[in-house]
């Protein structure tokens, strides 16, 4: 079997062609256009890159990009302050400070400190928690997007096994609640799992959020699977040349395309999704921060 490829670079396209349209619209019949706050602290290099990335696509979809270029050495009281100046800033939808921060800053205090309204990152307990309870909130991006995958390929995906590996706050654990939210029925897998290739082989979706390259094998992969991989590693590529790197997953794309019915490539795969899902919910909290009917995208 040779899997359907999930195009999440041509997905994501079309998403933010949506949300361009839909920020069109929004300024002409509600007279505003919503606004981005993105708050960078430091030199981490990855970060400057996703902070280019997030503000270059922001302003391609027709909204406001606001960059905080912070030093290193500020203080996490000076970072507070900043989050609550845009929590009081009316032209400001959604505020994002990118992770990691320098460690004399505490992320929790940090994420905490930002309006839930204006969470578009999702990372707020409070948001957290409407997730776990189905009570609406802003979505963490990565699991967004990549539940819109899994969707792109079945849009019923009540009563399968979804094997979900990882059990961070940000993607692992908000992706089981989505797919509960589907009707799947979740397991969660992480570090101290027992036998986790025969647990994934039970998976009828099999998302991959490790940090570990091309760990889920093909015959971890149950036939006709929609395989997720949302991690993204960095390795030495000798074959492009000395000191080349490349990107891979988690999952072992070669072998695992053999078995499954649908996968992600990396790079182009749950990647795009992210940003594009940002701008989705930043479109979304400029509504509902207005008693507005967010649209539909
Ligand atoms: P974390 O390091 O926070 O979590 C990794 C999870 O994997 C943990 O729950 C850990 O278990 C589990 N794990 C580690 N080793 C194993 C193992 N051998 N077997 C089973 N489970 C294991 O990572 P994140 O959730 O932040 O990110 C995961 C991956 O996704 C990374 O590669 C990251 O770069 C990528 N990512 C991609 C994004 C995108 O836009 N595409 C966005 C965010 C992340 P335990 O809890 O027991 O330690």
């Amino acid at each position: 079997m040779t899997a359907t490829l999930i195009d999440g670079k041509a997905i994501a396209e079309t998403l933010r062609a949506g949300i361009a349209r839909e920020v069109q619209r929004t300024e002409a019949a509600h007279g505003f256009v919503p606004g981005l706050a993105v708050v960078l602290v430091g030199e981490n290099p990855a970060s400057q890159v996703y902070v280019r990335s997030k503000a270059k696509q922001t302003v391609e979809a027709g909204m406001r990009s606001v960059e905080h270029k912070l030093p290193d050495t500020t203080s996490e009281q000076e970072l507070l302050m900043l989050v609550q100046a845009l929590n009081n800033d009316p032209g400001i939808d959604g505020i994002l400070v990118q992770l990691p921060l320098p460690s004399h800053i505490n992320a929790d205090r940090v994420i905490e400190a930002i309006d839930p309204d204006k969470d578009v990152d999702g990372f707020h307990p409070m948001n957290a928690g409407r997730l776990m309870t189905g009570t609406g909130g802003l979505v963490p991006c990565t699991p967004l997007g990549s539940l819109k995958l899994i969707k792109s390929v079945r849009s019923d995906l009540a009563g399968l096994n979804a094997v979900v590996i990882g059990r961070s706050n940000i993607v692992g654990k908000p992706m089981a609640q989505l797919l509960i939210s589907e009707s799947c029925t979740v397991t969660v897998a992480h570090s101290r799992t027992r036998d986790l290739p025969a647990m994934c082989r039970s998976a009828d979706i099999l998302v991959a959020a490790v940090g570990r390259p091309l760990m889920v094998k093909g015959d971890w992969v149950k036939d006709g699977a929609i395989v997720i991989d949302v991690g993204i590693n960095r390795v030495d590529a000798p074959d492009l040349g000395p000191g080349k790197t490349r990107l891979v997953g988690d999952v072992d794309f070669s072998t695992a395309k053999e078995h499954a019915g649908a996968i992600t490539p990396v790079p182009g795969g749950v990647g795009p999704m992210t940003i594009a899902c940002l701008l989705a919910n930043t479109l979304t909290a400029s509504y509902l921060r207005r008693g507005l009917v967010p649209p539909a995208l």
